[in-house]
């Protein structure tokens, strides 16, 4: 039997409008795990674990549950996605669909906050894991008010060493705060769901539907071994990849390719330039000539990465990877999304990420570098990530994911491995992760525990309890709590735990409790003394929010002769002790920061570094924030560092500190910053003395922004004027 949405829509007490919405989007009757889900009571207040594929309509299900939660029961929704990419695509299609029904919803991942009036107003708030967990930190009582329904989306991501203990934690928090709240977990990769449906009290509601068939297959020797299809030949004879993708792409579809290296995805789209561009209709290649100079142009200055980038995408061809800038990204993934583009060569972070899908799924590289262990094969389930998003629905018969083996050996491998294999259980990463410490002094700063056993009572909520058990909880919170006791981030009382001011500002500033003891020894060190940029951004390098830079074998001396002529705040390692290599990534990173605020052109970073402009863009937001992060504690320390000041808005701009007047205004970067200074304009107060045209007729001025920047500053230098 079939359900009608008009039929569903009315049972579920939603207002008609609602149907119209829907139908609207294309959606007339429910799909079979749609269904199920709401046999299960997912409109009816039940939690659910939902294992269904990508693509499957789980994502619907949770639009219900939400609007079900906020005009049937007149409470609040909270949708939890691990990425921001992921959290603005979420906003943006909840926004456009239902606030025409009244229903407010917000966002919420940081700097960027938005929503249709207060953020505590919102009906549905969409954050990542990470937005949410300093949220709760900072005690943040209108998240949880009126809270009826959280929504877990990539709920897999529980497995991910950097991502998964966050989101153990979140949750343990929310149903600390909310007992009866009503979860719902997605994922297209799970294989023990009933594990964690147990754990979060849920039922699970599994099911293999795709709407759009999933054909899986192996490549080898000119020949595609599709386990559903057969075997037959693939024409060409110009490799694997090149095969693979002209043939689809030469019948109208498109195509992702899966690489292990940001370099290689650069060389993979080169390659399929030449025979993807044949495949182009001129129209076509009109609109990629336009979107080319568009993606070259998103910066103030373009680097060797952007003008490759543009290369490629005159073709219908691009490569995605961290080091572009996001908006850079965003602009491929909107390309492909609209067909323009016919092949998109990427890492293995896209499977995480934004919803791409593709007829064809090519996944070249199972193998992967492990820094410290190696090469490695990649998890199971990571091939099934990137697998799942073959087939795009409403356009593609049918999906394809392809791997490419080099032998009959690796081709059974691969079969066993990966096309054959389920993905590997869920498991909590939050003991292994080092993390420990951090959400423990969040749970104590938040309120939920006041003493060891409400702690472990605390905790207890955790998957890691729930799978390791309380004793293995009972050992790693005793560590963690030894060491915020030691650093007198936590002070103990007659039985009783509570955070020093020093404990609560570095909660509050969701920074590792480690960083707060690194950044007070080097503030300590630095203090009535003007230390060097170098050595305060080696500071900020030093902590475990930092990462570092990896080196090339052939920077090491050079990096070794650098550091022996700077003074650091922090003991340096010998050259023969363990750590030094691990400083020197340190040093690097202070010397890329060093050039970024003293004005190296992004090409320059690029070349000496190694840092494309998504790397400059990641690196610069966390530097900013630590520096940011020394200031506050320097403060509550009461200690004076020269230096200091001024550090954070140079980190977010990349300026010498003469430039920070003129970055404040809005399409004013670094590079226009520095034209209208070395022109005589200072600060806004001289702009506005001038005419619109004088500033029009410098280098990378048109008339346009020339006469907006003018009457802003015109707008700031009246407020500054203004002032007594
Ligand atoms: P998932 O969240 O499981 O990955 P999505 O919710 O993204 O899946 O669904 C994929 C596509 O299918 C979306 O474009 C969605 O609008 C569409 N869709 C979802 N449910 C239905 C349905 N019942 N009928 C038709 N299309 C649907």
């Amino acid at each position: 039997m079939e359900m009608q949405i008009e039929e569903l829509v009315r049972s579920a007490g939603l207002p008609g409008e609602v149907t119209r919405i829907l139908e609207q989007n294309g959606i007339r009757e429910l799909y079979p795990p749609q269904r199920a889900a709401i046999e299960a009571g997912a409109l009816a207040g039940q939690s659910l674990v939902l294992a269904a594929p990508t693509a499957s309509g789980k994502t619907l299900v949770a639009e219900l549950a939400c609007l079900k939660a906020v005009l049937g029961r007149g409470g609040r929704a909270l949708y939890l996605v691990p990425l921001r990419a992921l959290a603005g695509e979420k906003y943006d299609d909840l926004a456009a669909k239902y606030s025409p029904l009244g229903v407010k919803v917000g966002i919420s991942v940081g700097d960027y906050d938005r929503a249709q009036g207060r953020l505590a107003e919102a009906d549905i708030l969409v954050v990542t894991n990470e937005r949410a967990d300093s949220l709760l930190r900072h005690q943040a009582s209108w998240l949880t008010e009126g809270l009826a329904l959280v929504v877990l989306d990539e709920v897999h991501l529980l497995t991910d060493p950097y991502r998964g203990p966050t989101l153990e934690v979140v949750v343990a928090a929310l149903r600390h705060r909310r007992p009866d709240v009503q979860l719902l977990a997605l994922s297209a990769t799970i294989s023990n769901a009933e594990e964690i449906a147990d754990w979060l009290s849920a039922r699970a509601v599994v099911s293999d539907f795709r709407p759009v068939p999933l054909r899986t297959g192996v490549y080898l020797g000119g020949k595609l071994l599709l386990l559903q299809e057969g075997e037959r030949p693939v024409p060409g004879g110009l490799g694997p990849v090149t095969d693979l993708v002209g043939e689809v792409v030469g019948e109208g579809g498109q195509v992702l390719v899966f690489v292990a290296t940001r370099r290689s995805t650069q060389a993979a789209a080169r390659r399929l330039g030449r025979p993807v561009r044949a495949l182009l209709s001129p129209q076509e290649a009109a609109a990629l000539e336009k979107l080319a100079q568009t993606a070259e142009r998103v910066l103030e200055e373009s680097t060797p990465v952007c003008r490759d980038l543009a290369a490629c995408l005159v073709n219908g061809v691009a490569f995605h990877h961290a080091g572009l800038h996001p908006a850079q990204r965003r602009l491929v993934e909107q390309a492909f999304r609209e067909g323009v583009l016919k092949a998109v060569c990427t890492t293995t972070t896209l499977a995480a990420g934004v919803n791409l899908p593709a007829r064809r799924v090519i996944i070249r590289d199972l193998r992967r570098y492990y820094p410290g262990l190696g090469a490695g094969w990649i998890p199971t389930l990571e091939f099934h990530q990137m697998a799942g998003r073959a087939g795009r629905p409403g356009l593609d018969p049918y999906g394809e994911a392809v791997v490419i083996a080099k032998g009959e050996a690796e081709k059974e491998e691969l079969l066993t491995r990966y096309l054959l294999a389920p993905p590997e259980k869920i498991t909590s990463q939050l003991a292994r992760s080092g993390n420990l410490p951090a959400y423990l002094l969040g749970a104590i700063v938040a309120g939920y525990a006041h003493s060891l056993p409400q702690v472990v009572e605390f905790f207890s909520r955790t998957l890691l309890a729930r799978q390791y058990g309380l004793e293995e909880l009972r050992g790693a919170l005793g560590k963690s709590l030894e060491f915020l006791l030691a650093e007198e981030l936590v002070r103990s009382w007659q039985g009783g735990l509570y955070p020093t001011p020093f404990g609560e500002l570095v909660a509050k500033l969701y920074i590792h409790p480690l960083s707060g003891v690194v950044l007070r020894a080097g503030l300590r060190q630095a203090a009535g003394k003007a230390p060097g940029e170098l050595a305060l951004l080696h500071l900020l390098a030093h902590t475990p929010d930092m990462e570092g830079l990896r080196l090339r074998q052939a920077e090491v001396e050079k990096l070794t002769e650098v550091a022996a002529e700077e003074e650091f705040l922090l003991p340096v390692p010998g050259p023969k002790e363990p750590s030094h290599r691990e400083f020197l990534e340190e040093v690097k990173v202070a010397l890329a920061l060093r050039a970024w605020i003293n004005e190296a052109s992004e090409a320059e970073l690029e070349e000496r570094f190694g840092l494309g402009p998504g790397d400059t863009y990641r690196l610069r937001e966390e530097a900013a924030w630590l520096a940011y992060a020394a200031e506050r504690l320097a403060g509550l320390f009461q200690l004076g560092v020269e230096g200091l000041v001024g550090l954070r808005m140079r980190l977010r701009y990349g300026v010498r500190a003469e430039l920070l007047p003129l970055v404040q205004l809005t399409g004013v970067g670094r590079v226009r910053a520095r034209v209208l200074f070395e022109a005589g304009f200072k600060g806004p107060e001289e702009i506005a003395r001038r005419k619109p045209a004088s500033l029009a007729r410098l280098p990378s001025f048109g008339p346009a922004l020339a006469k907006r920047v003018w009457e802003e500053a015109r707008r700031l230098a009246r407020l500054a004027g203004d002032k007594p």
